[in-house]
């Protein structure tokens, strides 16, 4: 066996070991408690687990998806997110290999799936996560091109927040609420200081186009069901935004049409800032994630 095969082994052996850290980082900045204490326990019986009922994955098949005391569903959160964090820490050193690269990319991964976790289950966010992201990603900059690079990050940051915090308040010209919550303006930032001011625009496009593919039919028909007609009717005509948007990328006519659209919506976005209170946000984050993915293994 080559070098580099036995370290994607180990690789992947980490990544599953992380990942089942970070069920329990997802389950409990959700309730609040202590991330090191108390020892893991089954949340139906109080049960504390045995070391071998806590083996990434291997546990979840042996133990046939039910708690080893009382039988209760485990649930199957817990073996997606070890194969995805298995796969996600895979890729990054089939891409990156033995560099310093490999760790911060392993990080900002690591960083987007429990938020993503958090947003999808709860739509809760840890924005400490998102800004230990954006610092990190200014140090990554600052290593890889010096003060430019810095440069190019610290503007990312602003660039980044500045979109998200316009498309979310374009919220209170349709249904007087932000579209999406604060913590999608903290992750944007985030992917701003990773991709520099240059590629942060590209990324956010890319997570536009992700929200349309799965998260909004996801978010519309939950909503429907819980007969929730005003926030239906503002994604819909956020998605037809985001469709006469690409296609006026491609027609200058559209394009003039955009700007003038933009203008109108700035205003009326800047008169409604404090408006009411009422929450109901698409969940943004998994978009932003799947997005800063695609451009770090595709593109990056
Ligand atoms: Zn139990």
């Amino acid at each position: 066996m080559d070098l580099n095969t036995y370290l994607m082994f180990w690789v992947c052996v980490f990544g599953l070991c992380f990942g089942s850290f970070y069920n329990v980082v997802i389950l409990r900045s959700l309730s609040g408690e202590s991330i090191i204490f108390p020892p893991s326990k089954c949340p139906k019986c109080g049960n504390r687990l045995k070391p071998w009922h806590n083996i990434p994955v291997l546990s979840y098949i042996f133990l046939k998806g039910k708690c080893y005391f009382c039988k209760e569903k485990i649930s199957i959160q817990y073996p997606i997110i070890e194969l995805l964090t298995m796969v996600l820490f895979g890729l990054s050193f089939w891409k990156y290999g033995i560099s310093y690269s490999t760790l911060f990319v392993i990080f900002w991964l690591s960083c987007l799936l429990i938020m993503t976790a958090t947003d999808v289950k709860e739509k809760l966010v840890d924005c400490n996560i998102a800004i230990a992201m954006a610092i990190s990603g200014v140090v990554y900059a600052g290593l890889a091109g010096g003060w430019h690079g810095v440069l190019h990050s610290v503007l990312g940051i602003c660039a980044g927040a500045l979109i998200m915090e316009l498309i979310a308040r374009a919220g209170f010209v349709f249904a007087k609420t932000r579209a999406m919550g604060e913590a999608d303006t903290y992750v944007a930032g985030a992917l701003g200081a990773m991709f520099g001011i240059f590629n942060i625009v590209k990324v956010l496009l890319i997570s536009l186009f992700a929200s349309m593919c799965f998260i909004i039919p996801v978010f519309l028909y939950n909503k429907y069901k819980a007969d929730d007609k005003p926030t239906c009717i503002m994604s819909i005509i956020f998605t037809t935004m985001v469709i006469t948007f690409y296609s006026g990328l491609q027609n200058y006519w559209t394009l003039a049409l955009l700007a003038v659209t933009g203008l109108l919506l700035a205003y009326f976005v800047l008169k409604g800032i404090d408006s009411t209170e009422k929450r109901n946000y698409l969940p943004y984050v998994p978009a932003l994630a799947a997005a800063a993915i695609y451009y770090i293994f595709f593109i990056f």
